[in-house]
């Protein structure tokens, strides 16, 4: 299959899915509420494209590799301003004139977490993701406060997403046949988000969480500039004991407090 890819399957992180029915699996998840555009992160040689194109929406699709983008024009009748070749992380919907639309993926694996914070970026536009992940990623997403994985990937997903796991994936599926095992999601945009100041989010969950084992009074001292600091509520705990939903909080009153 990938006689020509195989030689540098590795630049690119590329795994390619062999089995229709996994690739059938993950499309029929994208639930088409609230949006009708769906862009595919890394098509590659079209597995999961093929079942997106069958589905009456506009579809995407944004692959970095140059010889894939040669590739999918020629197999896929679909218009040449559709196959972007792009770098996902240096992708901006504006382009597209987007403003709602789902995102969908069998993802690089080693730039996982970087896809997720480029999610997070463009949040307000991204309704849906179904996306396969390494399940190691998966993990730190799905984690709730307490337990192991638990961390500013989870939270800051928590915050926004609501999110379910859906299958796991075994690595004989894939060629090659990548070291690691794989786990599919599906993050769908939460409707009562809480609103508060999103740097100041990012940046409160990133500070609490580098001293995880501190208590927030301590960790987070660099927002301490005046007396209504330790007004604040949680901060007795750490990091590993807040949901996402109490970050939130937090920051809101960081924000009024301070
Ligand atoms: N979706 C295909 C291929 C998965 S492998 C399948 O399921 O078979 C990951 C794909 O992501 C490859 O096609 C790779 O070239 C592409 N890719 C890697 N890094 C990327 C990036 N930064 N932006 C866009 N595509 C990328």
């Amino acid at each position: 299959m990938c006689k020509f890819f195989f030689k540098d399957c590795k630049k690119f992180d590329q795994y390619f899915l062999k089995d229709k029915n996994v690739a059938k699996k993950i499309v029929k998840n994208l639930s088409f509420q609230d949006y009708t555009t769906v862009v595919e992160i890394g098509p590659g040689l079209g597995m999961l494209t093929q079942y997106l194109l069958n589905r009456h929406n506009q579809t995407f699709l944004i692959e970095i590799d140059k010889e894939l983008i040669f590739y999918l024009k020629n197999k896929f009748s679909i218009s040449n301003k559709k196959i972007i070749h792009k770098n996902f992380l240096e992708w901006n919907p504006k382009e597209l004139n987007l403003h709602k639309f789902a995102i969908i993926g069998n993802f690089p694996y080693s730039i996982s977490s970087k896809i997720l914070f480029h999610i997070l970026k463009y949040n307000q536009h991204i309704i849906e993701c179904v996306g396969m992940f390494q399940k190691e990623v998966v993990k730190r997403i799905i984690s709730n406060k307490k337990e192991k994985n638990y961390g500013i990937l989870s939270v800051l997903m928590q915050a926004f997403y609501d999110i379910k796991y859906l299958f796991t994936v075994t690595n004989k599926v894939f060629t090659p046949v990548p070291n690691v095992q794989s786990a599919v999601l599906i993050l769908r945009k939460k409707k009562d988000i809480i609103s508060c100041n999103k740097n100041l989010l990012f940046k409160c969950v990133k500070t609490a969480f580098n001293q995880r084992r501190k208590k927030l009074k301590n960790s987070l001292q660099l927002f301490n500039h005046n007396p209504n600091f330790y007004k604040i509520p949680f901060l007795n705990k750490r990091a590993e004991e807040l949901s996402a939903k109490e970050f939130l909080q937090l920051t809101k009153e960081i924000e009024i407090k301070i």
